[in-house]
Order: structure tokens, then sequence, then C-alpha cells
């Protein structure tokens, strides 16, 4: 059995090397990531210049691409990996609410969704983050458990992890995902030639943080699952938008 693990935060990511260690206990792994940080980069592929692959020991690779050309690259043709699932992790940091929109490390998953195969998306929550292991352990669980009962084929799972000892985590909640307010400003800043610069500023606090989602299961000490669909149609405006589109035409 083989297992693809990729992630955003790029090669060099203790995230990334305490899942693989994780998962090789059970499995083969093969790990293709990005060569360096592609946090927020989305699901975004490289297709004006080429891609190229850098081999390391233990079955990895280093692309100079985006989460999405890894595991792209390693699926069609690259590697010709089929693997049982994609596991893309463990992120630096927390992927909740509107995050997911952002995230390259959701989007690694997807993107294995997408080429057919079982993927699920873990991060670690907290600052100065210590307890990887904790992340590494929760995602090999639910991973032998998606082996033995898998989710319907349009769905990934969005896992985020509280930064403590395993033993101290209160368990997992199943969860939508929350809201942020909007981000904070651009931080503006001078280029040693004058020119402004600009500095995309920290996301927003958390404004949805009701007791059913993402936000409020961390805060609590819980592993916060969520499923979140390929799909993203929002089926329930398309009928009142039939109606609303008459009048264009
Ligand atoms: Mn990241």
């Amino acid at each position: 059995m083989k297992l693809l693990v990729s992630n955003d935060d790029g090669i060099y990511s203790p995230g990334l090397s305490t899942l693989a260690t994780s998962l090789r206990t059970v499995a083969e792994v093969i790990v293709v990531a990005p060569d360096r940080n592609q946090s927020a980069a989305s699901h975004s592929l490289t297709l004006e210049r080429p891609l190229r692959i850098h081999p390391l020991d233990n079955n990895a690779y280093i692309v100079n691409g985006t989460p999405t050309d890894c595991v792209h690259l390693a699926i069609t043709g690259m590697l010709g990996i089929k693997p049982a699932m994609v596991i893309s992790g463990i992120n630096q940091g927390a992927n909740l609410g509107d995050d997911v929109l952002y995230s390259g490390t959701v989007a690694a998953a997807m993107e294995g969704r997408f080429l057919g195969f079982p993927a699920i998306a873990v991060s670690l929550v907290g600052e100065d983050l210590k307890y990887f292991s904790t992340a590494a352990e929760v995602a090999k669980r639910f991973v032998m458990r998606l082996l033995v009962e898998p989710l319907p084929a349009n769905t990934i799972l969005n896992i985020n992890v509280p930064d403590v000892s395993f033993p101290l985590l209160s368990g997992v909640r199943v969860t939508r995902l929350g809201y942020r307010h909007i981000s904070e400003p651009v931080v503006e800043g001078v280029d040693p030639r004058g020119g402004k610069v600009y500095w995309i500023g920290s996301p927003g606090r958390e404004q949805d943080g009701g007791p059913d989602t993402d936000f409020c299961a961390v805060r609590e000490g819980f592993v916060s699952v969520t499923p979140l669909l390929v799909d993203i149609t929002a089926h329930e405006a398309l009928s009142p938008l039939v109606s609303w589109v008459n009048e264009l035409l």
C-alpha cells in the first residue's frame, strides 16, 4: 500500500517529516513536496514554466512548484503513483473557516481527490507549535479508519488538531467551517530605492466561532474534522437564480 504525502510549507517543514515518519509505520510513503513555503498558494498549477524534480533519499521528491503541482505530477505521470490515499500536512498553523479558500494544504488534498483518490488535509493549530507528533498520530488514525470505511468520492476531510500532547486532546468533533473577520490591512513599506512595497496582512480574527464550528472545537481542545465537497455549487441557490436570470435577456 502506497500513501502520497505532500504539504504547502515545503519539503523542510517539520510537520511534513513528522507525518511521513508516522505513516511509514503502517505503509509505504512517498513524499512529493514544494521546494519552498507555498502557504496560501491555494489550488494553483504552474503553467508558464517547466517543473523540475529533485529526488532525495527515503522516497522523497522536491518539486519547484505549488502543492497542487506536486500531487498532480506524482499521480499523472512523474511517478505514476496510484496511492491508497493522499495526505497533506501537517500544516504549521490553522486551516479554519475561510482559510481553506487560500490553503495550499487543503488544495493538495483536493487535487488528490480530483484525480480519483481519497484525501485528507491535516493542520496543527497554535502558536510556537510543539506537538506535530500529536497531529501525526491523529492523521495515522484517520488514514487507518478511512482505509476500512471510505468516504463518498466527492468529499475530503479538513482536520485541525490543537497543539497539545496526545493524551490531552478532548476528543474529535465533526464541525462546519466558521468565518473570520476580514483580513488585517496590508502593511506598507519602502524598498531600498524608495519604491513602495506591501505585505499582505494577517488573517482576520474568528467571527463566527459558534458551537458547531471548527474554531470552537479546537478552542475547546478537540480535533476538528470538517468534510469538504469538491463540488462547490450552491445547490440551494439554483432555483432562485433561475427566475433571477430570466429578467436579464
Ligand atoms: Mn502552510
